[in-house]
């Protein structure tokens, strides 16, 4: 058999296009649209290209996006600041401070002076925390990452609605995927397992799964002999690989954590790299910004 492979693209562009018209009925309401702010300190290359597709997305749908470039000797006093005064712009709905920063300024600190209302990251303390009691729901919910939703958004496109009672491996325990999905997976009634490096016996974890999760950052981690017919698999994993080709220049390509070839003939269903989890990324970042527009005008 032969996986259905989930279309990232695709599903992303459908819930930037319904953005879009949410944000196309505020303009034509209130002759205003929501903000994103977007700092980035110092020129690392990958930083560059990942604020270059926020910025452009977030225009694609109508939103404001304002970009601050800091030069790498900026303080974090100087950053805390700018940061301050966004937190106090009414323009201003979203904040964004791209990581990671510069080896002097403590993200920590800076990730927590952001108001928690605009932090569209979800990494502030105060949305980590109601994360983990489970508070998403109500007038003042968490603001929850942007790749662990668009993975549960990716999952429920393959497995129907309904997660409950499944068991999900989340491969990677890092505060930006693992931890805050595994948290969104609890909160869908999975029977969840968080792996890491320690873990002693990775591919009878796998092999346990009806669904897993791989944010690792390692090429092939996961490979066909680890998966069973009936498993969703989420690749997270973003590497940029060498291939050599006889007689040609050796390039390099994007590839995920699992070898997609062979697990694509094996597994129920599965996300390519790239065209998978990373458009669900930036799309969520937007959906976040907008809600955070909602509350702050409610
Ligand atoms: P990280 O380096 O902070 O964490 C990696 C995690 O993987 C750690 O918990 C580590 O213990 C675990 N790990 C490493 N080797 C392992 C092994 N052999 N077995 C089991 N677990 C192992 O990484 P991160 O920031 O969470 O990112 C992970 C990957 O996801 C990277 O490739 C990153 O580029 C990618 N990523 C993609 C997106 C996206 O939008 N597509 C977003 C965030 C991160």
């Amino acid at each position: 058999m032969t996986a259905k492979i989930i279309n990232g693209k695709e599903i992303a562009a459908e819930i930037k296009s319904d953005i879009a018209k949410k944000i196309a009925e505020i303009k034509k309401k209130f002759h205003h649209a929501p903000g994103l702010a977007v700092i980035l300190v110092g020129s690392d290359a990958a930083s560059e290209v990942y604020v270059a597709n926020k910025e452009k997305a977030a225009h694609e749908v109508g939103m404001n996006s304002v970009q601050y470039r800091l030069d790498a000797e900026t303080s974090e006093a100087e950053l805390i600041d700018k940061i301050q005064e966004l937190n106090n712009d009414e323009k201003i709905h979203g904040i964004l401070v791209q990581l990671p920063l510069p080896k002097h300024i403590d993200s920590k600190k800076v990730i927590h002076a952001i108001d928690y209302r605009k932090d569209v990251d979800g990494f502030n303390i105060i949305n980590v925390g109601k994360l983990a009691v489970g508070d998403v729901d109500g007038d003042d919910p968490a603001i929850v990452p942007c790749t662990p939703l668009g993975c549960v958004y990716l999952i429920k496109s393959a497995a129907g609605e309904n997660l409950t009672g499944l068991k999900a491996l989340v491969i990677g325990s890092s505060n930006i995927v693992g931890r805050p999905l595994s948290r969104l997976l609890m909160l869908e009634n999975c029977t969840v397992t968080v792996a890491n490096r320690s873990t002693k016996n990775l591919k009878a974890e796998c092999l346990q799964s009806d669904i897993i999760i791989v944010a690792a950052g390692l090429p092939n981690l996961v490979t066909a002999d680890m998966v069973k017919k009936d498993t969703i698999i989420i690749d997270v994993g973003i590497n940029r690989v060498n291939i050599d080709k006889k007689g040609e220049k050796s390039s390099t390509k994007l590839v995920g954590d699992v070898d997609f070839e062979n697990v694509k003939n094996i597994a129920q269903a599965i996300t390519p790299v790239p065209g998978g989890v990373g458009p669900m990324t930036i799309a969520y970042l937007l959906k976040n910004t907008l809600n955070c527009y909602f509350r702050l005008n409610n």
